[in-house]
């Protein structure tokens, strides 16, 4: 970070949920570039920065970037630059061909969870008015949507966090399930670190002692994917201890006796032997947790990434409402939210089943609202689509040809080695992004995109808080937005109107849209969100009031506050009640067998981002975390011969990882851990398992069987 007295444009961080406030300012070293300054008065990090986000303006540099446009020619085979009319043709010609010989379904769109609100409304739109099809998803899929789906199911309404960070410290307890947040948002730390010194309990959930984990009074290892487990022995003992709330769960929930016969069948000693985490580890974690007046449940990757993921975080829900905890202040449940625009980018209808302001495509007011505001009819919408997985699974079968915005799958994909063949196998790949990732080297064109610091857009943070990034600098000249690529492509496809490339304007389309929807924007303005550090949806505009400038014009005007803190009257469900959702343990899709005896569950790394298209070209980056590991415990690393920095080679049913061992205590003898964030032989996702969750679609990331061998010299 550097210190200038040159005024800095106030933005957001490109990178993760938390979406830290930064300052931009002219590079001190005079070189034409951005430099991060401290924006000390942002309330979520007051400052703080981690190392990727103190580093995130050298992905701005010309060095690491696209910046012409690249189209495969058939004389060499190879990418070779082009003019954009060149490219957009290729692209419109490609898609257009498909549709012609094999139907608008045959033309599948995949997205990011990095993507601004506008750039996931914009693509959505596209997807359905100048494709047709129904084949859109993204890879926000395999971020959070077990928590949005055990959400929806219990409160009738997903947003990761129902109350805002700053309620974290005043709590009484803290169970955070499955989160590294010291590695992968070191600035929210500090949320847990002072609910510690105000006297609260920290008990972290997770089978690696991680730097998060030993801030915690108490850590719960059990075996990876059995979570679900581990939270119905806690209630089984919770009601067996008489600490359940009966008057709150007479008053706000329903389905209570169902969801207590279940556990019950799940008695600690039961509970022990599935999870190895011991009776009195549990009585001492109920204890903790139901003894203050307040308490809160938060989960993150590790429960959510898995075959059972929405019942494992039901299950976790099932412990806030038993104990009278959700909607209430200073308590509650909630999910952090991994990617950038984990949170917007999953309302505004890049979502398979979704239309903006978290609107169900299968509701018909719904698709009447939508189909007014987009000036279409509503038959012509297309009905839902396959989940991200399903998606990338069908690619070279009936669907031919894809258009990819902001992701990776190559790195980031379960089963990667397959989701690579499958994207081979497309008649016609494009790709938009900002650097030529290891998906884009597979495309046949790919379009150089804008960043952050070069185009104003909003993202909604972990929170629920809908922020404004700025504009702070030019994008260099061969390079276009994302808005202007859809412009371009609809004009092709035939769509002339409905696609504008300013942002503004794509957003005050996106307020209308959303209007009366769960995510409900429309009171929400640019203006609003330069002058406020954000603004909490739902905010729904006040009928009559006119917004000029951040400002309601008239006398009596009020504009709506925004709503940090959801549930506390009543339950987004038509009853306004929660509801309990009765829940049972049951296997990982693969346990370990005599082939396959160890568990591999894979994450991040504290310097790496998601696949790390980005933060791999940036060399401080590298300098801290420059290549996969293999992290396992010496009493494995003794059985197998391994020692600390040898090369280690993990096989699963779906292929083969090889990456240096990294001996630890940190971790079960019985799993290994594997960051995902590089391509090649070290790339963990080769080695993870598709299987599904049922509601979700979340691939379990987190679980799978593995092998591992001395690799040969
Ligand atoms: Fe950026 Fe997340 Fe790091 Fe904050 S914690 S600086 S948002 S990557």
């Amino acid at each position: 970070m550097h210190s200038t007295t040159a005024p800095s444009t106030p933005t957001h961080c490109p990178y993760c949920a938390l979406q830290c406030g930064m300052g931009l300012a002219p590079d001190p070293r005079g070189d034409g570039g951005l430099a991060v300054v401290e924006r000390a008065q942002f309330p979520v990090n007051r400052g703080a920065l981690c190392g990727k986000g103190r580093t995130a303006t050298a992905v701005l540099s010309s060095r690491v970037r696209l910046t012409e446009p690249l189209v495969r020619t058939h004389a060499t085979g190879r990418l070779e630059p082009a003019t954009w009319e060149e490219a957009l043709d290729r692209i419109a010609e490609g898609l257009s061909r498909t549709r012609a010989e094999h139907g608008a379904d045959a033309v599948g769109v995949f997205g990011g969870g990095g993507l601004t609100n506008e750039k996931a409304y914009a693509l959505g739109k596209f997807a359905r008015v100048a494709l047709g099809t129904s084949q859109i998803d993204y890879n926000g899929r395999f971020c959070m949507s077990s928590a949005a789906a055990a959400h929806q199911r219990a409160f009738g309404l997903d947003r990761g966090l129902p109350f805002p960070l700053e309620d974290i410290p005043r709590t009484g307890c803290v169970i955070l399930v499955g989160s590294n947040l010291a590695e992968t948002m070191p600035p929210a730390l500090r949320y847990l670190t002072e609910l510690r010194e105000n006297g609260g309990t920290l008990i972290v959930v997770d089978p690696r002692r991680t730097k998060t984990a030993e801030q915690a009074d108490l850590h719960l290892a059990p075996r990876p994917g059995t979570d679900l487990a581990l939270a119905l022995g806690l209630m089984h003992l919770l009601v067996a201890e008489g600490r359940t709330d009966e008057a709150y769960i007479g008053e706000r929930t329903k389905g209570w006796e169902e969801a207590r016969a279940a556990a019950m069948a799940h008695w600690p000693e039961l509970v022990e032997r599935i999870t190895g985490v011991s009776v009195p580890e549990l009585r001492e974690a109920v204890r903790l947790f139901s003894t203050p007046k307040d308490a809160m449940v938060l989960t993150a990757r590790g429960p959510e990434q898995q075959s059972k993921g929405t019942d494992t975080v039901g299950a976790w829900i099932n412990l806030t409402l038993a104990t009278g905890r959700a909607g209430r202040p200073l308590s509650g449940y909630g999910c952090l939210t991994g990617q950038g625009n984990g949170q917007g980018g999953r309302e505004h209808g890049q979502k398979a089943d979704q239309l903006p302001g978290y609107r169900k495509l299968t509701d018909p007011a719904a698709r009447a609202h939508v189909a007014q505001v987009w000036g279409v009819d509503p038959e012509s919408l297309p009905g839902p689509g396959r989940s991200a997985y399903e998606l990338l699974d069908a690619l070279g079968g009936d669907v031919r040809s894809l258009l990819l915005m902001g992701s990776n799958p190559v790195v980031s994909a379960p089963r990667a080695a397959h989701i690579e063949e499958r994207l081979r196998s497309l008649d016609f790949l494009a790709v938009a992004d900002v650097v030529l990732s290891e998906t884009a080297e597979l495309a046949d064109v790919v379009l150089p995109v804008a960043q952050w610091a070069e185009e104003t857009g909003t993202t909604t943070n972990l929170e629920g808080r809908v922020l404004l990034r700025r504009r702070a600098i030019t994008p260099p000249p061969g390079v276009r937005t994302d808005l202007f690529v859809l412009h371009e492509l609809a004009a092709r496809l035939g769509v002339e109107k409905g696609f504008p490339t300013d942002p503004e304007e794509v957003f005050e389309e996106l307020r209308r849209a959303s209007a009366g929807g769960p995510a409900d924007y429309s009171g929400i303005t640019y203006g609003r969100l330069a002058a406020e550090d954000g603004v909490f949806w739902p905010c729904p505009a006040q009928e009559g009031v006119e917004v000029r400038g951040g400002e309601p014009v008239g006398a009596e005007a009020e504009l709506h506050p925004g709503t940090p803190r959801l549930f506390l009257d009543r339950f987004a469900t038509e009853d306004g009640r929660a509801r309990f959702v009765p829940v049972v343990h049951r296997a990982a899709a693969e346990e370990p067998d005599a082939e396959f005896p160890v568990l591999l569950t894979t994450g991040r790394v504290v310097a790496q981002y998601q696949s790390g298209a980005q933060t791999r070209r940036v060399a401080e980056l590298n300098t801290a975390a420059p290549g996969p590991f293999v992290e396992l415990h010496p009493q494995l690393a003794e059985r197998i011969g391994v020692a600390d920095g040898e090369e280690v080679t993990v096989v699963s049913r779906r292929g083969t990882a090889v990456a240096p061992a990294r001996v630890s205590r940190a971790i079960r003898p019985d799993t290994v851990f594997m960051p995902f964030h590089w391509p090649g032989e070290g790339r963990a996702n080769t080695l993870t398992n598709p299987a599904l969750d049922p509601v979700s679609r979340m691939p379990e990331f987190k679980v799978c069987a593995v092998r591992l061998e001395r690799t040969a010299a």
